[in-house]
């Protein structure tokens, strides 16, 4: 058996990973953790039996308790849960499937504890990538993508170890309002924003698609990843969703992982890697999609993606400083606080205002992550 623990075992990725475990029957969830959704908490409890399960709400875990004494399982809360159930001494591999800069202290303890890390949570990577590879290096722990885009690169890898990049193309859907120009976004609402064209998920990653915020950290992400610069990375608008991303070669070869838009896949490969597993679902019909088409992105109207390649560029804490604006933004347009377009406007304005710092420390990307929060409640949020 396969033992595993999940960081955010009740949202998209989560749920999914789940899928897999009951679809493949040899794996092992030994350690949960969520936020606060207990009533799906229960049954996941009941249904995979883990020995230690958190629930970061310190009263739901209290009810939580209550609701599961006839079962052995210990249920914990907090960011000491969280670290718990990252540790846990029976798991291999922890998914790291919750969001935001939260992921980065668990995925550190888990590394130095020797698990392997199956790694959605990208704003880990984004913050303290320049921590985390080394760290992972030194360990001798692996960082198997879950992203899809960048667990195509990581297949498009494979065999080609002694092989140099020359350059990463890394697709994109281009979102909900792809060809739509900035004064028509003004107006956008959060439903609007919601409804992704190809992928069901989570609702901070589907508002990032939609500002190609998300590119931008999936950006970041890769470069950390496979050590490329980022100059050797290229976004390719992909509106169909079916080449997840390609790896060219100096003698111009370029390799690409295709397939219909399922989570699963990604989640699977890094689970099982370096072997492939049956999996049910639809298969790619080249003759049904037709015909597949790639664009430019349209900079000037998703301004995420420039300030995303600028913040990496600056380094340092700049990253931070991006990805813990836009976390906080995203999060005051789902509660209808700000209009579509702040969204990017916090983000830039941040960038400029909040102190730059060379190679911070955990410790000086986690006082980034407060100074740029207490910055957009003094200044943005009077
Ligand atoms: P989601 O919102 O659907 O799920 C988040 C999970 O984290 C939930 O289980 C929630 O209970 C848990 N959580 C939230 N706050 C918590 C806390 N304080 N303590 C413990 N758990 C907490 O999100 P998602 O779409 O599954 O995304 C998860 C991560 O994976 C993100 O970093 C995202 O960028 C990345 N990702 C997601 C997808 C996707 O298809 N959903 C694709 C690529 C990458
Ligand atoms: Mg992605």
């Amino acid at each position: 058996m396969k033992k595993i623990a999940i960081l955010g075992s009740t949202g998209s990725i989560g749920t999914q990973t789940l899928d897999i475990v009951r679809e493949q029957k040899d794996i092992e969830v030994v350690a949960v953790a969520a936020g606060s959704n207990i009533a799906l908490l229960e049954k996941q409890i009941r249904e995979f039996a883990p020995k230690l399960a958190c629930v970061y709400d310190e009263e739901k875990a209290v009810e939580l308790r209550v609701k599961t004494a006839d079962l052995p399982v210990k249920i914990v809360s907090g960011i000491e849960g969280l670290l718990e159930v990252s540790v846990f001494p029976e798991s291999e591999i922890l998914v790291t499937a919750i969001v935001g800069m939260l992921g980065i202290r668990p995925t550190v303890a888990a590394i130095q504890a020797g698990k392997k890390i199956a790694l959605a949570n990208k704003e880990t990577l984004v913050t303290a990538g320049h921590l985390i590879m080394p760290m992972a290096k030194e360990y001798g722990v692996p960082i198997l993508p879950v992203d899809s885009e960048h667990s195509a690169i990581f297949q498009s890898l494979q065999g080609n170890e002694e092989n140099k990049i020359s350059k990463i193309l890394l697709t994109a859907s281009g979102g909900p309002f792809r060809g739509r120009k900035r004064e028509e976004l003004e107006q956008i609402q959060v439903e609007d924003a919601l409804k992704h064209p190809n992928w069901s998920m989570g609702r901070k990653i589907t508002i990032d698609s939609s500002t190609l915020v998300n590119k931008g950290l999936e950006v970041m992400e890769a470069k950390w990843l496979f050590g490329v610069e980022l100059e050797q990375i290229q976004v390719v608008v992909h509106p169909q969703s079916v080449i997840h991303s390609a790896v060219e070669y100096e003698d111009g070869a370029v390799i690409a992982q295709l397939g219909t838009p399922d989570m699963r896949l990604p989640i699977q490969y890094a689970l099982y890697y370096p072997k492939r597993m049956p999996m049910s679902g639809e298969r790619l019909d080249l003759f049904s999609l037709g015909s597949l088409t790639f664009e430019q992105p349209d900079t000037e109207t998703f301004r995420g993606l420039v300030l995303a390649y600028g913040a990496m560029k600056q380094g340092g804490n700049v990253p931070t400083i991006y990805n813990a604006a836009n976390e906080r933004a995203v999060a005051l347009f789902l509660a209808g606080k700000i209009g579509y377009l702040k969204i990017t406007e916090i983000i830039e304005t941040c960038m400029e205002q909040i102190a730059h710092r060379e190679n911070p420390s955990l410790e000086e990307i986690l006082e980034t992550e407060t100074l740029v929060y207490e910055y957009i409640e003094r200044f943005i949020c009077k």
